[in-house]
């Protein structure tokens, strides 16, 4: 059933009197958890969702000192073949809109902007959906600050995640993140690694660290700081110079993961593309793979909705799969040049 007449405080935010009080100590992380408790136990598609978790098939294939896993996930289906053509888009009602979420999805009520949902169709045990409050196309350019801050609110155990409108976003037309426990993220425990074998630094000032990685499946732009306006800067230099490079109308391909620490400050992975699929999505019979990769996947858990993909996928098709949709050689060090000239 869906809701009518919609009141905002009524029918969609979650409350509870330890729910309030973590809010008041902009302890979000916490409040999430109990939300996810409460909503297991409340509705009923969620709790089958996270069950069905337990099942999911997953392999491990190893690459040049670091790992990619492969997990196949049913229940991820629709939104790896979202046709997120205009027209497809605007023949459906907008399924992250209010009034057409389940009656028994509840949320914590972020600023009033946003609302901090659970997904019914996780990836990872704990997996969240934070959606704006309006219906506004999908946009980073006007949405980075709130990226940041809600990656420090939500950083004692997530971090957060955004998928560009182009690039594997399945509502490009409802602005939204995403936010996962950030031992989910492969990529995060392999960091260290990858730095030191795969990464040249762009920007080294006090505190004030960019490097450029292309780990030869993934390139990564990993800002590194405590201080919100260097991290602006770095991102908008780059989004800009990306978006003269392109041909795209509104934004540059990118998927990001931000996470934050008191000690350390802010972390921001951004993986510029070149396509939101790759090939062997669009193949037919034997030669297809059902997979549209976006900012889990470069994450390093790729998602195969189909179980024939999961049991045929081998090292060489993940090879191909990040080459199509990841950006050449050429323009990143484009970009590259570009952030340490302009720094
Ligand atoms: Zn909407």
């Amino acid at each position: 059933m869906k809701h009518h007449n919609l009141n905002f405080e009524k029918d969609v935010v979650f409350t509870s009197p330890d729910v309030d009080d973590l809010i008041k100590q902009k302890n979000y992380s916490d409040a999430l958890v109990i939300l996810l408790r409460n909503q297991k136990l409340d509705w009923d598609l969620l709790s089958k969702g996270f069950d069905s978790l337990q099942y999911i098939k997953t392999k491990t294939f190893q690459f040049e000192g670091f790992n990619i896993d492969v997990q196949f996930n049913p229940g991820r289906i629709k939104s790896t073949t979202a046709d997120v053509s205009k027209s497809a888009i605007d023949n459906r009602e907008c399924f992250l809109c209010f009034e057409n979420i389940p009656q028994e999805q509840k949320g914590i009520n972020y600023k009033d902007e946003y609302l901090i949902l659970c997904n019914p169709y996780p990836i990872f045990f704990e997996h969240f959906t934070i959606v704006f409050r309006k219906h506004f196309p999908q946009r980073i350019s006007e949405s980075f600050h709130t990226f940041l801050k809600l990656s420090k609110r939500l950083g004692k155990y997530y971090s957060v995640l955004y998928n560009g409108p182009q690039c594997g976003a399945s509502a490009p037309d409802h602005l939204h993140f995403q936010a996962v426990n950030k031992n989910s993220l492969k990529i995060l425990n392999q960091m260290n690694f990858l730095i030191e074998e795969y990464a040249e630094k762009i920007i080294d000032q006090r505190k004030k660290v960019v490097f450029g990685i292309n780990d030869w499946l993934r390139k990564i732009i990993l800002i590194k700081s405590k201080d919100e306006r260097f991290i602006t800067n770095v991102f908008e230099t780059l989004y800009s110079s990306f978006q003269k490079s392109t041909i795209l109308q509104n934004e540059p391909m990118i998927n990001m993961i931000s996470l934050f620490d008191e000690k350390d400050g802010w972390q921001i992975y951004i993986f510029p593309r070149k396509a939101h699929r790759p090939k062997c999505f669009y193949e037919k019979g034997e030669k297809k793979l059902m997979i549209s990769p976006a900012v889990i996947d470069f994450s390093g858990t790729l998602i195969l909705p189909r179980e024939k993909d999961f049991e045929k996928i081998n090292k060489n098709d993940i090879r191909n799969i990040f080459n199509d949709v990841v950006v050449g050689k050429e323009l990143f060090d484009y970009l590259k040049s570009h952030i340490r000239k302009t720094i």
